[in-house]
């Protein structure tokens, strides 16, 4: 954090938890951009989204690499090279960002149907979830057959075992069904379990890696897989306009971002980590486990004697108060408020939230 720039949004916030995203790039990172060697990436030509291409397929252990404008694309242009003989079906978790949050894309730009699933453990898909959603077979023409199955990790901000992946990639290969990973946070499952990016990759065709959440970057994702998909994807990627001159300053933050933000994740995690230990002690329920860099904080509170009561205007206080000390939240997700930490969010920010959360459980 040596080179980190001072933050402020333009409301005058000084800490933002809605999202990852809400990163600014850091003085080293800028400084990298300005003097990243240039060409026409169209052309293949670019030497900074060529490196960063290759430092991406090998750090997932695959042939090769795409750079791409956002995660959503990584993955619809994914869904679209791996759905090749429409109708198709693809099965995902209900929850996953495909389904919910890129804009019905998979029926838009690949005919795809979606089939999203609510997995039995109610965290994550195992292999027994996707086993009794496979359709093998168009059965007379009335199915449409299973083209792809469509992981999510980390799956906001929890954590997808590896051998759940394993079992479905075992499944996934016994049909010859291939497997993508939106690894958007990957880097984060990979910090936190010691799990390498490759390990992970190794369950999937292909997988998206997200340069514009934690890694701070301001723009940027890359898709990996074999040379022959990537060919695919970026025949795909240029029809949809994705085509990008030079790009090499962008990629140029996102080989930063490998080098020098990635190895600081383990830093935003503890702070999480304690956050989140906090607000338990306090009464705060979590929906779900904070094993990375975000914190669901369900809508009611512990009670005394173990029970919860509905506390509506608990997030609405928190969120007032927090505002109040120039910190940001308010992303209400499924009902829970989500805090959410990445680099630029330091050990003063979680003090104030946790002195201010007190301060509203106590009153
Ligand atoms: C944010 C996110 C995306 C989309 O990323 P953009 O770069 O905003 O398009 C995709 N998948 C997951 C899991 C995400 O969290």
């Amino acid at each position: 954090m040596e080179d980190t720039v001072e933050i402020k949004t333009e409301a005058g916030h000084n800490w933002d938890l809605r999202s990852d995203t809400m990163t600014k790039p850091t003085a080293g990172m800028l400084s990298a951009m300005v003097n990243a060697p240039l060409g026409d990436s169209v052309f293949g030509e670019d030497p900074t989204v060529n490196k960063l291409e290759r430092r991406a397929a090998e750090l997932c252990g695959k042939d090769a690499a795409l750079f791409c404008v956002s995660s959503t694309m990584c993955n619809q242009l994914a869904i679209r090279c791996h759905l090749l003989n429409p109708p198709q079906s693809l099965i995902c978790h209900l929850r996953s960002h495909v389904y919910e949050y890129e804009s019905g894309g998979a029926s838009m730009h690949s005919q795809a149907m979606m089939i999203p699933v609510t997995p039995a453990n109610s965290v994550n898909l195992t292999a027994a979830d996707v086993q009794k959603h496979l359709i093998l077979d168009n059965f007379m023409g009335i199915k449409a057959p299973t083209g792809l199955i469509a992981l999510e990790n980390t799956f906001h901000g929890t954590i997808m075992p590896l051998e759940d992946m394993e079992d479905i990639a075992a499944l996934a290969r016994e049909h010859e069904i291939p497997v993508h990973i939106d690894g958007s946070r990957l880097w984060n499952a990979s910090v936190a379990t010691g799990i390498s990016l490759a390990e992970y990759s190794r369950n999937a065709d292909s997988v998206n890696l997200c340069l514009s959440k934690g890694m701070g970057c301001p723009v940027g994702a890359v898709l990996v897989g074999s040379t022959k998909f990537i060919n695919k994807a970026r025949h795909m990627c240029k029809a949809f306009g994705g085509g990008w001159h030079q790009a090499g300053i962008l990629a140029a933050a996102g080989l930063f971002a490998i080098d020098h933000i990635w190895p600081t994740m383990k830093e935003s995690h503890a702070l999480t980590r304690r956050l989140a230990d906090e607000l338990v002690a306090m009464g705060f329920d979590l929906i779900a486990p904070a094993d990375t860099n975000m914190i669901l904080l369900a809508e009611h509170k512990q009670n005394e004697d173990g029970g919860s009561s509905a506390s509506e205007k608990l997030h609405v206080q928190l969120t007032d108060a927090l505002k109040a000390k120039g910190v940001i939240v308010g992303a209400v997700y499924q009902g829970c408020l989500r805090l959410v930490l990445h680099h630029q969010i330091d050990a003063q920010c979680v003090n104030i939230v946790i002195a201010t959360a007190k301060r509203i459980m106590h009153s």
